[in-house]
Parts: C-alpha cells; structure tokens; sequence
C-alpha cells in the first residue's frame, strides 16, 4: 500500500497559504520538521509570533491538504498532529551609519498619537501587556519625556530605579520590561527639554536600558509631532508606527498630521487604533459620544490598516490610575478588545517583516 513520505508531506504543504502572509508555509519557511509513523503525521509549524490568532485555521488548512496528498495516492486518510512554536521574525534591516544600537530587540513599534489625552500611553501599556500575555518578550519604553506616565499606568511609585555602571536596569512589572524617565527625575518638575537634551535624554532611556533579548519593544511617543520621533527614526530600526485617535472629526484631523509625520520620517504605519470609541453604560447600552468608527474612517481614506477600537471603560481608568494592568482582563468583554487589538499589530508586524524580506536588495554603481 502507497504511504505518505516527507516529500510528498511538504508538497501537500506548498498548497498551503499563511492567511496573512499570503505565502505558502514552505516558501515561508515556516515549516520545521515533519515526522510520519504508520498513519501518524506530525508536523511542526513556526509562527511569525505567539501573537498569531489563525492557529485554528492553519491547522485545518495543513490537515486537509495532506489528507488530499494521501488521497490522490491511493494512501489512508492520516492522522494529522500540528505542533505550533512562535519565533517572531527581524524586519530586513537597512543599514544604518553607527550600526543597530539594540541588537537583540527583534522589532521596534512607535505609538504615537496627533495630540495629549487620547490614550496612547494607556493603549501602548495594554499592547504590551496583551503582547506579553500572549508569550512574547516585551520592553516598554516611556518616549513621552516631557510628560511620562509609565509610572502610574504601571504602578511604579513604590519601585527604585537601579543601575549597573551607566546601564539602567528596567522595571520588571507585569510580565513585561519598563523604562520611564519619570523615575530618574523629579516627576513634579515640569520636564523641559531642549532640543538637543531631548535627544540626549531619549537616546540615554532607549539604548543604555539593559533590555536583554526581547520580540518587542514599544515606544509610547510623547503626543504631536516634536524632536523625539525625529531621533527615534535616526537611532533605532522601527518597524513601524501606531497612531491612536479619538473618534471625533478634529481628533483625525491631528491623528493624519501624525500619520504624514511617520512617512516623513520613512517610519511605516502599521495602523490606527480608535479610543474611546465609545461608552458603556450600567445599562448595557452603548452611547456614541464622540462618533464611534470615526478613527476607523480616517484609517480607510488613508489607506491604512485598522487594528480595533477601545470603548470607555470605568475600569480601565480605574486600572491604569492604580497601576494594575493585567486586571483588565479580569473584564472578559475587554481583555478580548484588547487581545484581538494586539494580534492585529503583530499580524501587520509580521506582513512588513516580510514585505522587508523579499524586498531584492539593490546595488547602485556609481
Ligand atoms: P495620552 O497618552 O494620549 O496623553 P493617556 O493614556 O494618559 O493619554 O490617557 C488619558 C486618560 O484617559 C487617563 O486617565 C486614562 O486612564 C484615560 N483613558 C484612556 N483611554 C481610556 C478608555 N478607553 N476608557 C477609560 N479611560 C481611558
């Protein structure tokens, strides 16, 4: 009787697309090992991130095909084991004058927002979070250095800052690695850079942070369009850029100049996240206050990935004034807000990882 080989195993899977990388999983390397005993089939599969939310689908989608591979041979229907690992993948770098002063962290994320108040801090914290929850190495750090918050969303009142020598270790909270000016400095005083010290400031925070290995870093972006995202661009390879809005019509009109300014800088942006999208109220009801789906509008127009929107949450204020998280999962209805959010962003990760990769490197002779 005709059996099943390893060859014929990875031509069932050629047939096979990741759903977001459009890409078959051999082209995509992703396939790492493939095993057969008698009717048994296993086969493992490495995602581009433990963020991925189409483990179901890929397994169905891997079972089939290698059923049909054992049908059209004349061979039984197999019994089809997938085993998932996650290793998230490194943008293709460009190379930059001085070299990548971080090069363990895998991918870089700017979260910025076109003014003050509409949650950007709140949102990079809770991505994260949702990030870290989910099995990925996180660092967070605190770009906003005019107006950090880290300290409070993350409940670092009671934490000392420790160095080693003139490398800062992070705060270890909430499964993931913090760094906030806020605790270097005086938080009362009003934190005012010039220029240049900015770009110092930002520069010590984000390069003599003992981040160790990390898939993700976050950056939370002071608001508006300043010196910081200018030396962010200049210092580190970022993959791309968050923009969070607020639903209503001047909110988008801040949130586009803060778009035009990441392709300015040649930062990417992997989509827009609409807060405070609307309210919940006692009652179950749901009140539209500012316009619910106007961010997610302006993302459309522009072209732009849309990667979930966040209604008012008495809870998540009450959380993040306390510092504490990791209890907004402990609002079912939010964490799974929250979560598809974060699977949105490492899903566009992924895709401009490997838009990067089969990018054909080009020489120019002069
Ligand atoms: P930004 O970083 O844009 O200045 P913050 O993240 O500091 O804004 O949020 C401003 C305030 O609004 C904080 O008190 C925060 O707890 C609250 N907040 C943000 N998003 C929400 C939300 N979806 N529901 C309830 N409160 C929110």
């Amino acid at each position: 009787m005709t059996t099943l080989t390893p060859d014929l195993v990875t031509q069932a899977l050629r047939t096979v697309n990741d759903p977001e990388l459009h890409k078959d999983l051999v082209t995509l390397e992703m396939v790492k090992g493939i095993s057969i005993e008698g009717n048994a089939v296993t086969v493992g599969i490495e995602l581009t991130t433990p963020a991925c939310p189409m483990k179901d689908r890929i397994r169905n989608d891997v079972t089939a095909a290698i059923a049909a591979k054992a049908a059209s041979i004349g061979a039984a229907t197999p019994i089809v084991t997938v085993d998932f690992t996650a290793d998230v993948r490194r943008p293709n770098q460009k190379i930059r004058e001085g070299g990548n002063p971080l090069p363990m962290v895998k991918q870089v994320i700017a979260v910025g927002a076109g003014k003050g108040g509409v949650g950007k801090s709140t949102i990079s914290v809770n991505l994260a979070v949702a990030l870290a929850r989910m099995g990925a190495k996180v660092g967070l750090l605190d770009g906003d250095i005019y107006g950090p918050s880290l300290p409070t969303l993350l409940g670092l009142d009671e934490l000392g800052a420790t160095a080693r020598g003139n490398i800062l270790m992070p705060f270890e909270v909430h499964g993931i690695k913090a760094m906030t000016i806020g605790k270097l400095v005086d938080p009362e005083k009003a934190l005012v850079w010039r220029g240049p010290m900015a770009h110092g400031a930002f520069k010590q925070l984000a390069t003599q942070t003992d981040w160790g290995a990390l898939d993700y870093l976050i950056i939370d972006l002071p608001p508006g369009t300043g010196d910081v995202p200018l030396t962010l661009a200049q210092l580190l390879p970022v993959t791309g850029a968050v923009v969070v809005c607020t639903p209503q019509r001047v909110a988008q009109d801040d949130a586009r100049r803060a778009v035009r300014m990441f392709e300015g800088l040649g930062i990417d942006v992997l989509g827009v996240v609409e807060n405070m999208s609307y309210f919940v109220g006692d009652d179950g009801k749901e009140y539209d206050l500012f316009g619910r789906g106007g961010a997610e509008m302006m993302a459309q127009q522009m072209g732009l990935p849309f990667l979930g929107s966040m209604p008012i949450h008495m809870a998540l204020r009450k959380n993040s004034d306390a510092g504490t998280p990791l209890a907004n999962w402990d609002v079912p209805a939010m964490g799974r807000q929250l979560d598809t959010m974060a699977q949105a962003l490492a899903g566009q990760i992924s895709v401009a990882s490997l838009r990067s990769q089969f990018v054909q490197p080009t020489i120019s002779v002069r």
